[in-house]
């Protein structure tokens, strides 16, 4: 639970959510890193577009089940937005863009397919000595916050009975394309997971120690404060990470952090540095499937969509 008074979180909702230059500004200056070396996990992966088409090879194909006590093979896919991107020029958004008809058919495949959704919390548990996850397990998780998770996400992912788990930025809370407070709080009403991902996505190898734990601590905290629950899932803003963050990311009491390197492995070694793999926006169903090492739809398979009351 929030470690800060309700009240202080309240003044630090405002004065964050209104933006303290000043206040990050001076503490930008007051103590340089002793070193900003990036790390190979910096540099995100993304299929050529060659191997995107329904024939493609199969890429790194995962083990989906638990291997030993300390490690399991698990995808964590994450997603941005899910909407359909209008501006050909915007390579960026049309790369982080799912359709929501993508997005759908994709869902709807995982419940064909047999493929359970599980929390970081469960994954941690298997590594951990705990349940061992359920057949064909996967992560879902969306990052940033934005307000098409609540709107066109969520419903999908109720409908399907499935979990997933939003790295919010509580500075960006209702702006244009971000959640407001009230979604943040819906969603997590709804059951899925509030995960943190610093207060303005700031990037933490390029700022001093003192702002990057004060942007990880209160992102936690205000986040906390927020649901009403406990955020404990951690997510470094463009996968930018050092020794010293990760430090910084387990002192403040996450229990688990997720980067942007490709890969299904994930060991007690790796629990701040948690392997992830993008759902790019140019993703049909077939390379998301090949993508995260599930099984691939034959060819020709066609979402039918799903009765709104199948539960199964
Ligand atoms: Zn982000």
């Amino acid at each position: 639970m929030a470690a800060w008074p309700r009240a202080l979180v309240a003044v630090v909702l405002v004065a964050l959510a209104t933006g303290s230059a000043v206040l990050t500004s001076s503490l930008a200056s007051t103590t340089a890193r002793p070193t900003q070396v990036a790390t190979a996990d910096n540099a995100p992966v993304v299929l050529p577009s060659a191997q995107l088409g329904p024939t493609a090879p199969a890429i790194q194909p995962p083990q989906l089940t638990a291997t030993s006590n300390d490690r399991v093979n698990v995808p964590i896919v994450y997603y941005h937005y899910i909407r359909v991107d209008t501006n050909p020029r915007d390579t960026l958004g049309q790369q982080l863009s799912v359709s929501p008809q993508q997005f759908q058919a994709q869902m709807d495949w995982l419940h064909q397919a047999g493929v359970h959704p599980v929390t970081l919390a469960q994954v941690w548990a298997a590594i951990n000595g705990g349940a061992a996850l359920p057949s064909r397990p996967i992560v879902l998780t969306f990052d940033d916050g934005h307000s098409d998770f609540a709107t066109r996400a969520v419903p999908v992912l109720l409908r399907e009975g499935f979990i997933a788990t939003n790295f919010v930025v509580p500075g960006f809370l209702g702006r244009s394309s971000y959640m407001t407070y009230q979604q943040v709080v819906e969603v997590s009403n709804d059951g899925m997971v509030i995960g943190a991902h610093t207060m303005h996505h700031i990037n933490l190898n390029a700022v001093s120690l003192q702002l990057a734990k004060i942007e990880i601590d209160a992102s936690k905290s205000v986040l906390e404060g927020l649901t009403g629950r406990s955020v404990l899932d951690f997510a470094y803003p463009y996968g930018y990470h050092d020794p010293a963050v990760v430090s910084l990311v387990a002192q403040d009491g996450f229990r688990d952090a997720v980067v942007t390197t490709w890969g299904t492995q994930q060991c007690a070694s790796n629990r701040y540095t948690l392997h992830r793999i993008e759902v790019a926006g140019s993703y049909n169903v077939w390379s998301f499937a090949r993508a995260a090492g599930l099984p691939v739809p034959p060819p020709g398979w066609a979402d039918s969509g799903l009765p709104p009351s199948r539960t199964s």
